[in-house]
This record gives structure tokens, C-alpha cells and sequence, in this order.
């Protein structure tokens, strides 16, 4: 019989359909990922997204995705920030929350690439909002990635 793996959630995990009302920074994450998405250069697929991280400096870095005519050279918003964020404050940022958006009213939740970028950054706990099937969704880092890459050499 086939059984549903179990993903080990933390024990305060609580999903949401919308961003935590109670948590106004995090909806004001969300309208920066709105807004970056407008940059976005998307001519091939016209999938326009955006994505905003917020540091444990207090910055908030965003980034659009970046197609180009070579398609596997294009660069998606969340790591398209990650990148600006080191660039800008250099490798010991740590990522507090996460904010994706995009202008064509689709899901899109941030890729497998994008995750395993985000996970040598990111705080476990870090909540990822996200535009799902049925709207926004906030998720904690470690319940989207339960099983980073990780690699220790003995
Ligand atoms: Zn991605």
C-alpha cells in the first residue's frame, strides 16, 4: 500500500491561504515583489515575476527574472535577488522572509533551483509566500526544502 511520505514539519507550523495579516511586513515583502516584477525582462515567456527578500540587517533586496534567448541562461527572480543581496552586503546575510509575486495571476512558487540557492541564506523558519493555485500561501523555508543539498566531507 502505497503511504504518503511525512515531511517533518515544525511543530508551529501553520499554513495560511493568505499572507499573515498579522504581519504587515510581511504583505509589505510582497507588494516590493509586485512592484520589482514590473522590471522584469520576459520577452520569451512573458511570465513576469518578482521577488523580495527581507535580511536580518533590516535591508530588503529584490529581483526580477531575467530571460534570455539562450533560454537555460535565464536567471528567475529569487535568485536574481540572492545574487544582489551578496553582491551587496557580502556572504554573511541571512535571509528573515521571502516574498514572490507575479503579474500574470498564476501559481508560481519558487523553483527547485531557486530553493537550493536560497537554502545556504535562508533561516529555516523564514516564511515564503508564494502565489499558489488558489491564491497567496506562506510557508516556512524548511517545509518547502525539507531536504537541501548539502555536502560534508569527512
Ligand atoms: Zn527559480
Amino acid at each position: 500500500m502505497y503511504m504518503a511520505p511525512q515531511n517533518a514539519l515544525p511543530s508551529n507550523f501553520m499554513p495560511t491561504a493568505e499572507p499573515n495579516p498579522s504581519d504587515p511586513a510581511l504583505e509589505s515583502l510582497l507588494e516590493q515583489a509586485r512592484q520589482v516584477a514590473l522590471n522584469s525582462y520576459s520577452p520569451y515567456s512573458r511570465f513576469r515575476v518578482g521577488a523580495a527578500l527581507r535580511l536580518n540587517n533590516g535591508a530588503v533586496v529584490t529581483g526580477t527574472n531575467v530571460e534570455n534567448v539562450s533560454y537555460g541562461l535565464t536567471i528567475c527572480a529569487e535568485r536574481s535577488a540572492l545574487v544582489s543581496a551578496v553582491s551587496q552586503f557580502g556572504p554573511d546575510i541571512r535571509i528573515e522572509a521571502v516574498a514572490v509575486a507575479n503579474l500574470n495571476d498564476a501559481a508560481s512558487p519558487p523553483c527547485g533551483a531557486c530553493r537550493q540557492m536560497l537554502s545556504e541564506f535562508i533561516l529555516p523558519d523564514a516564511p515564503v509566500v508564494f502565489p499558489a493555485a488558489d491564491g497567496p500561501r506562506t510557508m516556512p523555508f524548511s517545509a518547502i526544502l525539507p531536504f537541501a543539498f548539502e555536502m560534508k566531507l569527512k
